[in-house]
């Protein structure tokens, strides 16, 4: 039988992956181990329920498998409950927030331009918007997280739910500060560290375990496992409501979901036995010397950052002082000259979500590929090029313009022969990196 052409387009997505560079900071590359497990016979097998709780026989071995991965994340995160099955972290903290709350419910999480997540409350067009009382907030004028807003708000609402967390926020999050302001009204507060789980594992950033009921994170970012997620329940969550775990694990199925994904389950295994490595903690520091490196650096080379630099994996270019709506087109060009990124919104966004002022950056993908504080240095100095080379290709403020300037801006960008001397150059690079290394 001729070879499917799905396998030709996933090698030509493996060759994209090693001739760029990544700087998508939720995304990373996971361990040959990890890799194996996931296309193992675990897919062909229906778990519905929890183990020794099944409702499908033939599960024997899948218990062992989902027991074993829940052990590993209680020891390495010292909780006492977790759940691995939520197949992403989406409907995860959608479990959550039905766990937690009914219908109508207030929850208060930060807003999107502020670097939150959909699922914190994302009015309109979101579950999460729509089927609770969402109240937002976000930022101070230093682009940290308003305490004195989130405290306002939660007095002045009663939130059931506070939510910390974050997709786009550089700096650290003080869970410590939302426990007093969830205990002054009574409120769970849930952690969603999707973004951060390998730099806490690491001791690079705080740990909510000590101050939050429930911890949401997804598996596929820092923490380097499979696309999933899980939700640990803390000794704190447990005191207040024994039952917290069980309503977690309801929620989760049968409330939102069906079958789990058995060879995610043992995959996220896999991932947690090697976040416990010393190698992973070296990892989880390296990623945090390398964005701290390439902060400087891109700095050095006159580009603006929102608040300033980073305290995680990540940061915020702010292109505002090009001209409002450039996002796009850095992003795009940066793309053709060999570096994946994304735009991304600005805390206070003078333009809109689709044409933002802002891209984001990060450096899991790097790092795991073994890229040091040099090569951070070199990718700043290619970065500096690429927004010179663009910087004049300013978004028409007249709405009807854009999409036609895009398209034509793209068949530029394409043709750019700077860019496509700097993508030769970014490819001698990547060359050199292996996708993962645990050097
Ligand atoms: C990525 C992310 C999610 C959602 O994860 P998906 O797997 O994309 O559904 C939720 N919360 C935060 C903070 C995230 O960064």
């Amino acid at each position: 039988m001729k070879k499917d052409q799905i396998f030709s387009l996933i090698n030509k997505e493996c060759v994209r992956q090693k001739s760029m560079i990544g700087l998508i900071p939720s995304e990373n590359h996971i361990s040959p181990e990890v890799s194996e497990v996931l296309s193992s016979c675990l897919s062909s097998k229906y778990a519905e329920g929890y183990p020794h709780r099944r409702y499908y026989e033939g599960n024997q071995i899948i218990d062992e498998i989902e027991i074993l991965a829940q052990d590993r994340i209680k020891k390495l995160f010292g909780v006492p409950h977790v759940n691995v099955q939520p197949y992403s972290g989406s409907p995860a903290n959608g479990a959550v927030e039905f766990a937690l709350l009914e219908p109508g419910d207030t929850l208060l999480g930060l807003a999107l331009s502020g670097g939150g997540h959909l699922t914190h409350g994302h009015p309109k067009v979101t579950f999460s918007g729509k089927y609770f009382n969402s109240i937002q907030y976000g930022l101070n004028d230093r682009a940290r997280i308003d305490f004195e807003q989130v405290r306002e708000l939660a007095l002045k609402h009663k939130p059931k739910l506070i939510i910390a967390g974050n997709t786009a926020y550089p700096f650290e999050l003080d869970f410590a500060k939302f426990r007093e302001i969830a205990d002054e009204v009574g409120a769970w507060l849930l952690a969603d560290i999707s973004h951060v789980t390998g730099l806490v594992v690491a001791g690079e950033h705080m740990s909510p375990v000590p101050y939050a009921d429930v911890i949401m994170s997804t598996t596929h970012k820092t923490f380097r496992g499979p696309r999933g997620a899980m939700i640990l329940v803390t000794q704190r969550g447990l005191d207040r409501d024994p039952d917290l775990g069980s309503k977690i694990d309801k929620a989760v199925f049968p409330a939102l979901q069906g079958g789990p994904h058995n060879a995610t389950t043992a995959a996220i295994a896999i991932a947690a036995s090697e976040a416990a490595t010393p190698e992973f903690k070296k990892y989880g520091q390296q990623i945090r010397k390398n964005a701290d490196v390439l902060a400087s650096a891109l700095k050095k080379q006159g580009l603006k950052l929102v608040g300033d630099g980073t305290e995680t994996h990540l940061m915020l270019l702010d292109l505002t002082n090009y001209s409002d709506g450039m996002g796009l087109q850095v992003a795009f060009a940066l793309d053709v000259a060999g570096i994946y990124a994304n735009r991304n919104t600005i805390p206070h966004e003078p333009c809109s979500p689709f044409y933002p002022s802002g891209v984001r950056l990060g450096t899991p993908l790097v790092t795991s590929r073994g890229m040091k504080e040099k090569e951070m240095e070199q990718i700043a100095q290619w970065i500096a090029r690429v927004v010179e080379e663009v910087k004049t290709e300013v978004l028409p403020s007249d709405k009807k313009e854009r999409a036609t300037f895009i398209k034509d801006f793209r068949t530029r960008a394409l043709k750019n022969e700077q860019l496509l001397a700097i993508r030769s150059e970014v490819e001698d690079l990547a060359k050199k990196f292996p996708l993962f290394t645990w050097d």
